[in-house]
């Protein structure tokens, strides 16, 4: 197993390739891949850009409007590089049926049909809870064998015992969903907590490839 540099990572290159309305828009890559996804205004985007401490992921005024895959390479550091897709995000109370139907469709066919695709994370904002659409995106992961791992954001938000009381309940239910991974990463892309666990993780993932 090589060590990676995550500094060489996450400092070095990266930049936005393409975004997928359709899976048929999604090209074929034999780059790994890590992805994210959450319900809308979880703070993706912002997480997206605290990884690479650049903005290079659109944060949203109005939540429910990148509804697309979004991809980024990671040029340096790791062989070839690798990919981050940034998930549309689920939930959105005013998005239409249609679209929601739509967005599901693609980011099912997405996780079930990109082998190169080596670790979700799935937000969950603490200050929330698990809501009903991530159970049905969980009840989804679990149906299709998509393993995920849950990264509580905006923890900056909540004090210590109130975070820990949360974190307590989000990962007793969590025990119920076989592809979660155990454990969870706490992020705050405001305050900048946590971000290099995650950056951990990713390296991780990829120096067990
Ligand atoms: P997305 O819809 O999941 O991509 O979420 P965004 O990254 O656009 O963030 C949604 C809202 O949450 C924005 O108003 C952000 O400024 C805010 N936000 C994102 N991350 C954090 C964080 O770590 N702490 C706090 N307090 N607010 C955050």
């Amino acid at each position: 197993m090589k060590k990676i540099d995550i500094d060489k990572v996450f400092s070095g290159q990266v930049e936005f390739t393409y975004g997928a309305h359709n899976y048929s828009h999604v090209k074929e890559s034999i780059l790994p891949e890590v992805a994210l996804i959450g319900a809308s205004n979880v703070g993706k985007s912002s997480l997206v850009n605290s990884l690479f401490n650049n903005k290079i992921a659109i944060v949203s005024s109005v939540p429910g409007r990148t509804r697309q895959l979004n991809f980024f390479k990671v040029h340096d550091g790791f062989r070839n590089g690798f990919e981050v897709v940034d998930m549309p995000g689920y939930g959105f109370a005013k998005a239409q049926d249609k679209d929601k139907v739509h967005w599901q469709k693609t980011a099912l066919e997405y996780l079930m049909k990109r082998p190169n695709l080596k670790r979700l994370y799935l937000l969950i904002d603490p200050t929330k809870g698990i809501k009903k659409t991530d159970e049905d995106m969980v009840n989804m992961l679990n149906a299709t064998g998509v393993s995920f791992q849950i990264v509580l954001t905006k923890i900056d938000k909540l004090k210590i015992e109130d975070l820990e009381k949360a974190e307590k309940k989000i990962l007793s239910h969590s025990k119920k969903w076989p592809a979660c991974f155990p454990g969870l990463v706490k992020v705050s892309s405001l305050k900048g907590y946590g971000v290099r666990d995650l950056q951990k993780s990713i390296v991780t993932v990829l120096e067990n490839l």
